[in-house]
């Protein structure tokens, strides 16, 4: 078993960080550091690998690296799924980039503030391993910048404590509007799913103009 369980009972979380290259540097603290929930299990992976750099793009990360990660997430079958990254940023244009689906064939993140990004986790292991319903995220930390790290850690202090994806995209909206309308409409484009997020959408949003 290479994870470690906080808490426990329904629902069931999967927290990963370090997955590749120098990337646990920045990411994998917070998941050490990381206190159990108040309700439910939280299952955390603070280091998948220090070893070379596989993007998770890659089909072969998860078959390769990533190995660990795809054993929890069988044996654990988490409804709601964190991949914590660092990026540097001399790259924030290209992961930002409006037209990024037609450049690296994935959508562009969502910046938040103090330029952490959000977006879903690769198409690999999004299709593969998990069912629509389940809720799958990538926070993107700026290396070397604190305060960048900080919102980051503060964002998954909140995810862990979600019972639900429900609960998140509620949460999302009420605190990133524009960034949450995009990720849900990325997100339904890229994986063509027909559950009832542009539904709830719909219904937050109105409620919010009311
Ligand atoms: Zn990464």
């Amino acid at each position: 078993m290479t994870y470690r369980i906080l808490g426990n009972g329904e629902p069931v979380r999967l927290l990963v960080a370090g997955l590749h290259g120098s990337e646990w540097k920045d990411t994998s603290d917070i998941l050490e550091n990381i206190r159990a929930p108040k309700e439910g299990t939280l299952a955390v992976i603070p280091v998948v690998s220090k070893g070379n750099y596989v993007s998770t793009l890659d089909d072969t990360y998860f078959t390769g690296i990533g190995q660990p990660i795809i054993e929890a997430v069988e044996g654990l079958r988490p409804c709601i799924y964190i991949e914590l990254h660092s990026y540097s940023a001399k790259n924030l244009a290209a992961l930002t980039d409006p037209d990024r689906l037609n450049i690296s064939g994935v959508p562009p993140f969502s910046r938040l503030d103090h330029d952490v990004l959000l977006g879903s986790v690769g198409p690999f292991i999004r299709r593969k391993y998990f069912p629509p319903q389940a809720l799958c995220l990538t926070f993107e930390i700026q290396k070397d910048n604190s305060l960048s790290k900080l919102h980051a850690s503060e964002l998954i202090d909140i995810v862990k404590e979600c019972i639900s994806k429900e609960e998140f995209i509620r949460f999302m909206f009420g605190r990133y509007p524009k960034q949450a309308e995009n990720v849900i409409r990325d997100y339904r484009n890229f994986y063509g799913m027909q559950d009832n997020l542009e539904m709830f959408m719909k219904k937050q949003v109105g409620r919010d103009r009311k």
